[in-house]
């Protein structure tokens, strides 16, 4: 039986692998596998599908790890295994099976350094369109972690809403930070020139993080791992950092149902760390998260075509549901798969501990996970070119939904006509699970995405009458704007 790679936005029952009688020191390729044996049902792998066994798996093609038994009793079964490789070091055939035969990453793929350079370039020609943030360092060896805003005026912080694309939570899914990257590209050279692009940076605050985990990218792209997902934590801290598995899963360290997600096994797959925010790169995020409230985002992953998003918990939907389904579901449906077979599918994720419940339930931004691509995690420059084109349909999309509907509200103090930071709540949609949005302090502007119907809208903060907007219309287009000036109570702050 043949399980399909498990998507890392999910829980990966590595207990499932059951381990060989002697190791796997074969890499072997298999061409030309029936769909049937793809789909759970075959008899093609007598185990579960992940990295310890099969290593890639992309269209009817599959690499895997085997040992000699294991080889015969493929050829047996009527498959046409070829041996590539026989190595005692299963790195080296992790290599191999993932680089290629140059055993280095294609030069499709951007090292970090090329991303930071590439950046440097764009915002030496054009210093008005893009400015670089560094958002905090990374855990291991304190390199910068970057975030870029890019809009029409991006030296200044807009009164406008705010979109996010991140890549590289886990290290060897590196197709997302391809698709910022280009994003990146696409933004610069359309200003002025492309009406969609002009649109978003003329209307929006565009902010890029290509990369978040950079210590466990570099090793990646360095060509010394390929299958390094984690970031470079010295765990038990022998002083020797890069040797597999040690390291933190950054997606399981945001404070959100933390301790429900991941593993506390510091050789998971999923290790969650000491406690919520132990890592420099999750601490990052809320930094850039705290700089900005941002309305959508997406937090780009490897592999299985599906976007999950919050949340199932407990069998109960977010109280967004409806708008973050709609949502969800228009940028799934621009995302063309590899196989041509139809868009990305979508399902709602758990509730713990990786970005999208915290962004969502913190700070309520709608932050959904896409799992780019099927069947591996680095693909031929080829496939890596189509998937990140599809993927960049998905992330327009998402920006062409930052325009609303919904409500757009702004908060001042009544008497010295300052921005406040308040409190504005839907008392009737709202309820236990979310924190209430407020208004940011810059502009005392908070944005919320709707759907159209009529609202019940509250806004409050201590020292001043809590205002109450009984019936505030959303239509199926635009915001609704709202001036709100809120009176300081006699004897308040
Ligand atoms: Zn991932």
């Amino acid at each position: 039986m043949l399980l399909l790679l498990a998507a890392c936005g999910v829980a990966f029952n590595l207990n499932a692998s059951v381990a060989p009688a002697e190791p796997r020191t074969l890499l072997v390729e298999v061409r030309d596998i029936p769909a049937d044996e793809q789909t759970g049902e075959g008899s093609f792998v007598a185990s579960d599908y992940n990295r310890e066994r099969v290593v890639s798996l992309i269209r009817n093609h599959a690499l895997l790890l085997a040992t000699p038994a294991e080889l015969d009793e493929l050829a047996a079964a009527g498959f046409a295994p070829k041996v590539i490789m026989e190595n005692k070091d299963q790195l080296v055939l992790y290599r191999r099976a993932l680089y290629g035969p140059t055993l280095k990453l294609d030069p499709y793929y951007h090292s970090y350094a090329q991303i930071i350079a590439r950046a440097d370039e764009l915002m030496r020609a054009h210093p008005r369109l893009m400015q670089r943030f560094q958002i905090g360092e990374t855990t291991q060896f304190r390199q910068p972690i970057y975030a870029y805003r890019i809009s029409n005026a991006a030296t200044m912080a807009q009164d406008r809403p705010a979109v996010l694309l991140n890549g590289a939570h886990h290290s060897d899914e590196l197709i997302g930070t391809e698709t910022v990257v280009r994003m990146m590209e696409k933004l610069i050279a359309g200003y002025g020139s492309d009406p969609v692009v002009t649109r978003w940076m003329d209307q929006l605050e565009i902010w890029l993080v290509p990369v978040v985990n950079v210590d466990g990218h570099n090793v990646v792209t360095s060509g010394h791992d390929p299958r390094w997902r984690k970031n470079l934590r010295d765990v038990n801290g022998d002083g020797i950092t890069g040797v597999y598995p040690e390291g933190v899963d950054v997606n399981r360290g945001y404070n959100f149902n933390w301790a429900l997600g991941g593993s506390d096994q510091p050789d998971a797959y999923s290790y969650r760390g000491p406690h919520p925010f132990a890592e420099a790169e999750n601490r990052a995020m809320r930094q850039l998260a705290d700089l900005q409230q941002f309305l959508l985002s997406i937090s780009y992953h490897s592999q299985g075509e599906v976007i999950f998003y919050p949340w199932t918990w407990g069998g109960r939907p977010t109280p967004d549901d409806a708008v973050i389904t709609r949502i969800v579901r228009n940028v799934a449906a621009q995302i063309g798969k590899m196989d041509g077979s139809g868009t990305y599918d979508m399902s709602p994720g758990g509730p713990s501990s990786q970005s999208y419940p915290w962004f969502y339930g913190r700070r309520g931004t709608i932050d959904m996970i896409v799992e780019t691509g099927k069947g591996s995690h680095i693909f031929s420059a080829e496939d890596a070119a189509g998937i990140v084109q599809e993927n960049l349909k998905g992330a327009a999309a998402l920006f062409d939904h930052a325009f609303g509907p919904g409500l757009n509200v702004r908060v001042t103090d009544a008497t010295t006509g300052a921005p406040l930071v308040a409190e504005v709540w839907l008392p009737r949609i709202d309820n236990e699970t979310v924190d209430r949005r407020h208004s940011n302090a810059e502009f005392g502007r908070a944005y919320r995405l709707l759907e159209p119907g009529t609202y019940y809208v509250v806004i409050s903060r201590p020292g001043y009458e809590t205002v109450v907007l009984p019936e505030q219309s959303v239509a199926a287009e635009g915001w609704t704007e709202l001036e709100v000036a809120m009176k300081p109570v006699a004897g308040g702050e």
